[in-house]
């Protein structure tokens, strides 16, 4: 079948519920995924034949966008950081503004020299561990999360791009990190609200993990108050953690932060202009015995 016969194929199935300009960015993945060719490529050579196996390959991943799966489920990777990372169901599809967050531990500690250990609190795909530990070489990261099928994926993320990172099944609710061990903690855990869900996009609500994303309306802090509790008694005095949070908790996380005696507590928007990060480092050394 030739090149061209497909695409018309993908637009005669799939523009209605995507738009043509979309279609179009999803053929032109596929020619550079599955044919490992240049996306112009069809321009250069309308007549280009694909096999018989080749157009199994398309027919499937249109029958998988026909039904709503997100382009990055289909081609089963992504990018993040500059680093290729696998994702399918059991992992959320990382986010632009994720590599913000990234960014900014990337900047605050580039010229550190010395040994760093930084935890990763519902680590998914590894895509941030993985990212840190690609970009701070003296970092010694570890990731954790609940999800078995996220931990597995993790780890081939980590061999994939030949980082090494542990990534070790543990619980927020129930981890007990042990006092003093890590100099960074960051976190990008659940946060939109039930109530939200309606307002965003069918592919995210049917084909992400709804456990990495959602929490009960009356509950909007939940991972948040065990992460900074764990946080104060774990990190290291002069240690930073990092949060990602829903844009309407701003206030109320740095409150939280503040209550467990964290300081220099920043919040920070995302390229949306949306509250997005809060930052805060455990400043006075802890005396947990004390208390
Ligand atoms: N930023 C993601 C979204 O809006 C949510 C990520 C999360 O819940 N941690 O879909």
């Amino acid at each position: 079948m030739l090149l061209k016969e497909i695409k018309h194929v993908f637009h005669k199935e799939l523009d209605q519920r995507y738009g043509s300009d979309e279609v179009d960015h999803f053929f032109y993945h596929f020619i550079e995924h599955y044919l490992g060719l240049p996306k112009f490529h069809l321009a250069l050579q309308p007549e280009w034949i694909i096999t018989k196996e080749e157009e199994g390959v398309f027919f499937r991943g249109l029958s998988a966008l026909k039904q709503g799966q997100p382009l990055q489920y289909v081609l089963g990777i992504t990018s993040f950081m500059d680093l290729p990372i696998k994702v399918n169901n059991n992992v959320l599809i990382p986010r632009p503004e994720t590599e913000e967050l990234v960014r900014a531990i990337i900047e605050d500690y580039k010229d550190f020299s010395t040994a760093l250990r930084v935890l990763d609190i519902g680590t998914g795909s590894g895509c941030i561990a993985l990212s840190l530990s690609k970009y701070l070489p003296m970092a010694i990261v570890k990731g954790i999360d609940l999800s078995p099928g996220a931990l597995k994926t993790a780890r081939e993320n980590a061999r994939l791009n030949e980082l090494d990172v542990e990534f070790v099944e543990s619980d927020i609710r129930t981890m007990n990190l042990p006092e003093e061990s890590y100099d960074i903690i960051v976190s990008n855990p659940p946060y939109v609200l039930d109530m939200e869900k309606s307002a965003m996009e069918e592919h995210v609500k049917e084909a992400e993990p709804s456990m990495a994303l959602f929490v009960p309306d009356d509950t909007p802090l939940v991972f948040y108050k065990y992460i900074v509790s764990e946080a104060r008694k774990a990190l290291v005095k002069g240690g930073a953690i990092y949060l990602e949070i829903n844009q309407r908790f701003g206030n109320e996380v740095s409150n939280l932060l503040e209550d467990h005696k964290f300081e220099s507590i920043e919040l920070s928007k995302d390229l949306y202009g949306r509250d997005r990060f809060v930052k805060a480092i455990n400043t006075k050394k802890q005396n947990i015995k004390q208390k």
